[in-house]
């Protein structure tokens, strides 16, 4: 009897181990699963600017008698999709950073309400040529605790989103403000298309467009909320997205204060 309980205990606990090893590595197969799905789909978004360039380049080739007028079309479009493939390198390597915790974050006290000014300013041009009004309203002084790069590479993301998905005689309000004696707010606010209540959850994934043919053909990639959020957590704060379609989408940073909190990066 002794001997068969010992039995019977030992394949129980062989049994007990094998499930409780199994769920240890649940969360490692979850994460190498997600790694593995990112690769794909960011093969997937650089192979076709890839084979644009490839098949414009070859039909280049093929006609050496036109002259670079009649050309010129082709280089156009070989120039935008070398562009959009420089923008795709360059935020996958921001992020595959972020996943390994090599994108220090090197906080420092900033003057967010100029910082502000200065990132807004370079759009201004761009919006007005599409009738577009920027309206400001930033408290004075305002300071943060951040990493003056990441902070002007969030707004320009958050901006250039503002401006890619606002038609004609739009307007955007920046409004960066102190929140509490805890938070300082940040809010991009844009009168565009919006997006559907069902893709709302989906915004910060990576490579996720709500609107594949609209981001596409302004240039985007899928990744800009993702660094987005990276950067604002990285920070200890957080970011979030109100929209309704054909109304608008306001995006709303809000950061501590005081340096606390701040995280290399993220994990996962
Ligand atoms: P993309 O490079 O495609 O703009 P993002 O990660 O920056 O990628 O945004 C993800 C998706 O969220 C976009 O494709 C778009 O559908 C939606 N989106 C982001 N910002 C806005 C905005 N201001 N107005 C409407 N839709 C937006």
């Amino acid at each position: 009897d002794i001997v068969a309980a010992m039995i019977v205990g030992g394949v129980l606990s062989v049994f007990v181990g094998m499930y409780l090893a199994g769920r240890a590595l649940i969360p490692i197969r979850r994460s190498w699963d997600k790694q593995q799905r990112f690769v794909e789909d960011a093969s997937h978004e650089l192979r076709t600017p890839t084979a644009v360039i490839h098949a414009q380049t070859e039909l280049l080739l093929q006609h050496p008698e036109r002259s670079i007028e009649q050309e010129s079309p082709q280089i156009a479009v070989i120039l935008k999709e070398s562009r959009r493939l420089g923008r795709l390198v360059n935020d996958l390597l921001t992020l595959a950073r972020s996943d390994s915790n090599q994108a220090l974050i090197q906080p420092a006290l900033l003057s967010l309400d100029s910082l502000l000014f200065e990132v807004t300013e370079p759009f201004r041009m761009f919006a007005e040529s599409k009738g577009i009004e920027i309206i400001m309203e930033v408290e004075e002084p305002l300071a943060l605790w951040g990493d003056d790069n990441r902070i002007r590479q969030l707004l320009v993301i958050v901006l250039d989103n503002a401006l890619k998905y606002t038609p004609e005689s739009g307007e955007i309000r920046v409004t960066g403000r102190y929140a509490s004696s805890q938070a300082v707010s940040i809010v991009i606010a844009d009168t565009g298309c919006g997006i559907a209540a069902e893709d709302l959850p989906r915004v910060f994934e990576r490579f996720y467009r709500s609107d594949k043919s609209r981001s596409r053909s302004q240039g985007g990639t899928g990744l800009g909320l993702s660094i987005a959020e990276w950067i604002v957590e990285a920070h200890g704060g957080s970011i979030r997205v109100h929209s309704k379609v054909n109304e608008g989408t306001q995006v709303e940073m809000l950061f501590p204060r005081k340096p606390l909190g701040i995280a290399p990066g993220r994990s996962g």
